[in-house]
């Protein structure tokens, strides 16, 4: 397990401060052009003979997917579970059973209200961005707060809502002493795909990859999916770790676009 880092205090919280001044400052009129970035990530190889993958879970909201959880548990199966302070407080017998198994589970941040970490007001995925710098450290810190709270362990990833960003709310996340966690295969299409769909999307995993998956949807097939996919992923030869040793970077988002403003003599393009 990765220590609590003891450089998250008064100083750090002046370096914010500091840094959110520098963005206000330095931000030229008209540079909001709605960009959005995606960040990737991926885990070292390990190679034909023993290929690897790392499991990431969202928590956004909602309940808990014991199907998921059971199967974890029962096979003895590391993951990352990213939560939010809203799925904490509807979820402690379960978080608190994640938390009883360090060997295996890591509390990884997921924000306070599971609003996007994006410092503009968009809508992404149907979620209104947290919309202003503020808004994106507050969503950071709350979430961070709430893990702590509830397990003794601070954070030190965050994935936010909808995993996108601006290059300075990555800035803002990265300065509030989180490293920022993309993935590099969606298996359940956000917790809306079917349980074969989203079984056969696991089972095509490739050597290197950070899986997203959700683990708060109980109802949906999805997590049937996700449960059968992950024992197909072992039976295949895969070890699961943690994000130990994860290759980060970031590219333009490729969708949603935040915003799309039709031509003022005709139709905008369809979306
Ligand atoms: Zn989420």
């Amino acid at each position: 397990m990765v220590a609590a880092r003891p450089d998250r205090g008064r100083g750090a919280a002046a370096r914010i401060a500091a840094l959110l001044l520098c963005l206000l400052a330095a931000a030229p009129a008209g540079a909001a052009d709605g960009g959005l970035v995606e960040p990737r990530l991926t885990v070292v190889k390990g190679g034909p003979a023993a290929p690897r993958v790392a499991l990431t879970f969202d928590a956004c909201d909602g309940a808990a997917d014991q199907r998921i959880i059971g199967t974890l548990v029962e096979h003895r199966i590391p993951a990352t579970f990213f939560v939010t302070a809203r799925w904490i407080a509807r979820n402690r017998a379960t978080l608190a059973a994640l938390a009883s198994h360090p060997d295996l589970f890591a509390i990884e941040n997921h924000g306070a209200r599971h609003l996007p970490a994006i410092d503009r007001e968009v809508q992404v995925y149907g979620l209104a961005a947290a919309g202003s710098p503020a808004a994106v450290l507050a969503e950071v810190e709350g979430g961070a707060r709430a893990i702590a709270a509830a397990t003794g362990r601070s954070p030190t990833w965050f994935r936010g809502a909808a995993a996108l960003y601006t290059t300075d709310s990555l800035a803002i996340v990265r300065a509030a002493g989180m490293k920022v966690a993309g993935y590099s295969l969606g298996a359940d299409g956000g917790g809306v795909l079917g349980a074969d769909e989203t079984a056969r999307r696991l089972a095509a995993a490739r050597d290197g990859d950070v899986v997203l998956a959700h683990v708060n949807h109980p109802a949906r097939s999805a997590g049937a999916g996700v449960a059968a996919g992950i024992l197909a992923l072992r039976d295949q030869g895969f070890r699961f770790v943690g994000l130990e040793d994860a290759i980060g970077s970031v590219a333009p988002a490729r969708l949603p676009r935040p915003r799309v403003r039709p031509p003022p003599d005709g139709p905008g393009p369809a979306m």
